[in-house]
């Protein structure tokens, strides 16, 4: 059977016994591959699992790692300090509008050399600060502003980052970035990247420029506006840094675990893509999901599998008690424990992504509680690692429901401009390998992907790894290298 007919075959559901078979037809594209001399797409991708695990029970156990396996955020050039904050509310004491600024030293990034951070208290919609630079300095490559909130920000909320070569003229000469609050900006910190390459079409990130401004020109000035935050909350400004990079990579991550993902994990896996299974442990082996022996076979394989509930609520915990979650959280983790899906067991994915209860309870920690130490949101941005993961407990991602193959790959071109990490997500594969044609319109139903597409996705990654662009990466793998 050729490797199409057998996509094809998984896809319309034409195995009965969706275990057994499925197993037996993979060995038998296995055979196929390596009569085609493929024989390396049926080995496990270059990951070292035993490694991984052994790693991750030393971390557990409070263990001071050997330096060649301590974290290093992927770091392959470390960032330049643009502003430390030392002095902030003096620095920063310029064009102020809407609030009042002072300098706080609780809240700092010392990890990334910060000396203090600007505490900005809102007291009108309309916010405003900026600084000069006594020694101008030409940014290029990234340029990572730490800004952390106390409360989520408001919904509909923007922040507006400036930079400007001639501080006299900031109104007309200047890069300006804007981000949407809704989309970017959690809780916590956020490493807000801005990249000197950009050209707006690689992220959501709006940016312009005014008069005439250079990347060239040596930018002696600062400026960030806030608009449509409340009065009375606060954010802080925790240093600006230029020029660092990490590795670029891609975390695909499949969420339900529907039984279409055999065919894609196998798709992957022959290109040696990685990737990792969000997994509602209520539903494994229930009709439409993959069996507990499917998930073994792909955690065998290198994948992860993170819990993802038990029963995956409609509109996730958002409107649950801190009982109904906490039971939840910690059910599905000791599902994960219990049936040697250990690697990952501690990284959660959030049912509809959401993190944040509308009705006052502390989702976040409960899941702390419950002994997690990384969890997943959706916002749209890329996942900064070279100055250390920002929010751990509220890592973005992407969906790829409703978006074409090309814009799928403008995430991945995203991550390699930035230097980043892209997490995106999907779930079901439809259509046959060949049919709807790879890199047309997305299916209607956010939660189907067509497989054609998803086979063009791997190959692409697969070609991107080889390249040495972009490589792709699994929850336990950010784990073990990032600083959470
Ligand atoms: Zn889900």
């Amino acid at each position: 059977m050729s490797i199409r007919l057998l996509a094809s075959a998984i896809i319309a559901g034409a195995v009965v016994d969706v275990d057994g078979a499925v197993l037996s037809l993979d060995a038998e594209l296995e055979s196929v591959l390596v009569g085609q001399g493929r024989a390396e797409w049926v080995n496990s991708p270059a990951i070292d699992t035993d490694e991984r695990s052994r790693l991750k029970a030393l971390t557990r156990a409070g263990a001071v790692l050997p330096p060649s396996t301590t974290v290093d955020n992927y770091l392959t050039k470390a960032f330049s300090i643009l502003d430390d904050m030392s002095a902030a509310a003096t620095a920063w004491n310029n064009n102020k509008s809407g609030c009042t600024i002072s300098d706080d030293t609780t809240i700092v990034r010392a990890e990334n050399g910060a000396e203090n951070a600007l505490k900005v208290a809102v007291s009108s919609t309309y916010v405003r600060f900026q600084r000069t630079f006594a020694s101008p300095v030409v940014l290029s490559g990234t340029v990572n502003l730490w800004v952390y909130f106390d409360s989520n920000p408001t919904a509909g909320m923007t922040l507006e980052v400036y930079f400007s070569s001639d501080y006299a003229n900031f109104a007309t000469k200047y890069f300006k970035w804007y981000f949407p609050g809704d989309t970017y900006l959690r809780k916590g910190w956020n490493c807000l990247s801005l990249n000197t390459t950009e050209d707006g079409t690689t992220t959501g990130a709006t940016i312009t420029s005014g008069g005439g401004e250079s990347w060239a020109n040596a930018m002696n000035g600062c400026k960030i506006i806030a608009n449509g935050l409340a009065t009375g909350q606060t954010f802080r400004i925790g240093g600006i840094f230029y020029g660092g990079e990490a590795r670029a990579n891609v975390l695909c991550s499949f969420d339900d675990a529907y039984s279409s993902l055999w065919t894609v994990f196998n798709v992957f896996r022959r290109h040696g893509v990685p990737a990792s299974v969000a997994v509602i442990t209520g539903k494994v082996g229930t009709s439409g999901y993959l069996s507990l022996h499917q998930l073994t076979e792909i955690y065998k394989w290198g994948w992860d599998i993170i819990p993802h509930s038990v029963t995956h609520p409609a509109g996730g915990f958002a409107a649950k008690t801190a009982e109904e979650t906490y039971a939840e959280l910690n059910q599905s983790k000791q599902w994960c424990e219990r049936n040697g899906f250990d690697r990952t067991s501690d990284i959660f994915a959030w049912p509809q992504n959401a993190y944040a209860s509308s009705v006052g309870v502390d989702l976040i920690g409960l899941a702390k509680a419950a002994g997690f130490r990384l969890s997943r949101g959706s916002t749209r941005r890329d996942l900064p690692t070279a100055q250390g993961i920002d929010n751990p407990m509220r890592l973005p991602s992407a969906d790829v429901g409703g978006k074409t193959l090309a814009q799928v790959k403008k995430l991945l071109d995203a991550a390699e401009r930035y230097k980043q990490t892209n997490i995106f997500y999907a779930h079901k594969a439809v259509g046959t390998a060949t049919s709807p044609a790879s890199g047309g319109a997305a299916p209607a139903d956010t939660l189907e992907w067509y497989l054609a597409d998803f086979i063009a996705l791997a190959a692409d990654i697969a070609a991107r790894s080889t390249a040495g662009t972009l490589k792709a990466i699994t929850y336990s793998d950010l784990l073990t290298r990032c600083r959470v």
